[in-house]
């Protein structure tokens, strides 16, 4: 078993553009696969991500209530097209998942165009791009091609073939649990549904796939939960058969969107303090990078259902570019070229050192609170006079200060301003040399 303390620090040690290729080369074995909120697509990617951790499969039956929903008719796909006057396929499943309206329900016509036209989606601004429709919740049926394509179109009858079906079958969803010290539990939610999407999607699962690893065979204080699953009624779905246990969650942390370009972007849970959101904050103000804090609203990703009222989990959401703020969101533009290894990289390490936020931040008890203990005597201070003093001496004093049995370690890193992982450094040195004792329990901020 490798000691937990400072993830952060051994990650750093691995080479960061191996992590980068790495990640990037997960995403694009991914990428050609038709998923979709049910079917054989999520399952052969759950099975990928299984080949790398251990993920038990659940399978929930149509027709499942699940709160006000039902578990939805399950969607399969083997063919799409439209096929011009003269024979050849002017659009092609084949070619791009996208072409096809997800969900659409299976049509086999030949129709003329003028009729087709109201089932033909594009978007006039990028007249190369290909847009992701749905049709989860109502019956119907459609196609998606670049705007140019469109233009092309002559008049006249088309073949039009959607060989889909959609029946009673399951929803699919991949769980991975890694116990550790304590039942507490620490939600990763990720949304595995979107068909050939890059970011939107693929840079989520990736990440969380890579986080899953690198904790495995760790000795772990919290126990760490990762979902894979449809977006929304996934996490209803999982709410709903878990409602029990829900309790256990402590901290959350929904991923998407975190390969492109773009600083980071944190959209804080309900409750707006919660540890998770202190956490993610001291790690963003230590990275290095851009980044932004967002208040929550009702709208987004998953944490929408973990943060609805009658659960109010701490769960908050992590991204670079904000869904549905980038041009390229839900087109055939969200692809493996917008987003890069290094940025999935520098992804995976933010994590490392939330969840190293998580799992090291306790509460302790200074040994000698009246003055400052004499650190020279015991080796704790600069050997030479000076005016100035570095961070691991700040961090010393900061922690011996602060450590009056209200603060922890993360309220001493906000006060400080200075990274989590020095202020922990300190602690442990002053453990190890008598000054300090750490209290058994959590500190009041949890
Ligand atoms: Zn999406």
């Amino acid at each position: 078993m490798n000691k937990p303390v400072s993830m952060l620090r051994e990650f750093e040690r691995r080479d960061a553009a191996e992590i980068g290729r790495d990640l990037h080369g997960f995403a694009a074995s991914l990428y050609p696969i038709c998923r979709s909120i049910t079917g054989s697509g999520i399952r052969q990617t759950l099975a990928m991500i299984q080949d790398r951790i251990p993920l038990r499969i659940h399978e929930v039956a149509t027709g499942t209530p699940v709160f006000d929903w039902r578990v939805p008719k399950e969607w399969n796909i083997r063919d799409a097209y439209m096929k011009a006057p003269c024979g050849g396929r002017v659009v092609d499943f084949q070619q791009c998942n996208l072409h096809v309206m997800h969900y659409s329900i299976p049509v086999h016509a030949t129709l003329p165009l003028n009729e087709i036209r109201p089932h033909l989606f594009t978007i006039p601004d990028h007249p190369d791009w290909i847009p992701y429709r749905t049709a989860y919740y109502k019956e119907d049926w459609g196609f998606c091609l670049t705007h140019n394509q469109m233009l092309e179109l002559e008049d006249g009858d088309y073949e039009v073939c959607i060989d889909s079906t959609l029946e009673d079958g399951h929803l699919t969803y991949g769980e991975c649990y890694l116990a550790g010290r304590s039942s507490d539990e620490v939600l990763i939610s990720c949304h595995a549904c979107h068909p050939s999407l890059a970011n939107d999607n693929l840079s989520g699962l990736a990440v969380a796939t890579f986080l899953a690893e690198h904790f495995t065979l760790r000795d772990l204080r919290n126990s760490y939960r990762f979902l894979f699953i449809p977006g929304t009624i996934g996490a209803i779905t999982w709410l709903a058969q878990n409602r029990e246990t829900i309790g256990r969650v402590r901290h959350g942390l929904v991923l998407t969107c975190i390969g492109d370009a773009g600083g980071f972007h944190y959209k804080k849970s309900r409750r707006g303090n919660a540890e998770i959101d202190r956490a993610v904050a001291c790690a963003l103000r230590d990275c290095g990078e851009s980044s932004e804090m967002l208040d929550f609203s009702p709208y987004g990703y998953d944490e929408r259902q973990y943060c609805s009222p009658g659960f109010n989990l701490p769960v908050g959401c992590l991204m670079r570019s904000v869904w549905g703020t980038f041009p390229e969101y839900h087109t055939s533009a969200d692809n493996l070229d917008f987003i890069h290894p290094e940025q999935l990289a520098r992804s995976l390490r933010l994590c490392v050192s939330v969840f190293d936020v998580l799992e090291d931040n306790r509460s302790y008890l200074n040994q000698n609170p009246c003055c400052e203990p004499q650190l020279g005597k015991r080796n704790l201070y600069r050997s030479t006079g000076g005016d100035s003093i570095d961070d691991e001496i700040h961090a010393r004093l900061w922690v011996l200060n602060l450590s009056d049995g209200e603060h922890s370690l993360l309220d001493i890193a906000e006060r400080s301003g200075l990274p989590f992982a020095t202020i922990h450094d300190a602690a442990e040195l002053l453990c190890e040399n008598g000054l300090l004792e750490e209290i058994a329990v959590r500190a009041s901020t949890l």
